[in-house]
């Protein structure tokens, strides 16, 4: 008998509409639906008319469900998983399972559909061609301003998530990390009735959101502008060798000089490493 597949099956953040034809399909046909919660879950389910069994797979029985599920596959059963909005895996649980079943060799098959931090950036105004998804910055202010310190020299476009009651002090953070002049698209109830989108700086936005508390209620993405790209150093392994061997004899700013001359390298940026090597080396 061959193995069953998974069916991994985005479902709407907001907007019953987003959920595809083919997701619908999907739902009704399979054996087993492995959702985060099975509560809710139960009510998409039931607007759509679906019947099809349910069974829970979450943070907390990942694993042992893992050996389940895998099982049924095995015994030719077709499954999906969902989780409570949007697609699984992304801030939501499921990875345990898939990385078990691909390291199984069962097939699995992604019904694309709706993702928060997608929809976000595409309407967020940042450049797009290079992003990063960054997830839940953390609740521990500590571990959040560290990772956030990581990120200050990221030139890629960041998406994070955040829960609406962390969202002031994660933008007092950020504001305090990447810059009050940073620009940042902050947006809420994506394809719900409150949908809204601020586009403005960090410094801004954490105004707006110490004045307005509304801002701090329902479902958050922050897209936050990249670090501006550092001008590359143009001085390379043979300047800096004639450098460092002229310093051994001449003040810095001869070196420099010298070095600019013979190379044609950038005097400044010379000058500048001639500066930091002296100091290392006295
Ligand atoms: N798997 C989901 C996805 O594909 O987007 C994300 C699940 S994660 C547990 C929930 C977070 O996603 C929320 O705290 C919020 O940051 C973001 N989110 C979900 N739905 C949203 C919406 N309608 N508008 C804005 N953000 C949303």
């Amino acid at each position: 008998m061959s193995n069953g597949i998974l069916y991994v099956v985005a479902t709407p953040i907001g907007h019953l509409d987003d959920l595809s034809v083919r997701a619908r399909t999907v739902l009704s046909s399979v054996s087993l639906i492995a959702a985060e919660d099975t509560r809710h879950s139960a009510k998409l389910l039931n607007t759509i008319g679906c019947q099809t069994p349910m069974l829970s797979l979450h943070e907390h029985n990942e694993q042992h469900r893992t050996v389940e599920l895998l099982s049924r596959l095995q015994s030719g059963i077709d499954i999906a998983l969902i989780s409570d909005a949007g697609t699984p895996l992304i801030s939501d649980p499921g990875y345990g399972l898939v990385r078990e079943l691909v390291a199984q060799g069962i097939r699995i098959i992604p019904i694309p559909g709706a993702c928060a931090a997608i929809a976000a950036l595409s309407v967020s105004g940042l450049p797009t061609a290079r992003f990063i998804f960054e997830g839940f910055p953390g609740a521990k202010p500590n571990k959040r301003r560290e990772r956030l310190r990581e990120l200050v020299s990221e030139p890629r476009t960041m998406v994070f998530y955040e829960a609406p009651h962390r969202c002031q002090e994660t933008l007092v953070d950020m504001v305090a990390i990447f810059g009050a002049d940073r620009r940042v698209a902050l947006c809420r109830e994506l394809t719900k009735l409150h949908e809204t989108c601020y586009y403005e700086t960090l410094g801004e936005l954490l105004r707006r959101a110490e004045q307005d508390p509304d801002l701090s209620r329902g479902e958050i993405v922050l897209v936050v502008a990249g670090a501006p790209e550092k001008p590359n150093k143009t001085i390379d392994i043979e300047a800096e060798r004639l450098l460092f061997a002229l310093l051994e004899e001449l003040p810095a700013s001869q070196a420099a000089k010298l070095t600019a001359k013979i190379l044609g390298s950038n005097r400044g940026e010379l000058y500048e490493m001639a500066v930091k090597h002296k100091a290392e080396t006295q």
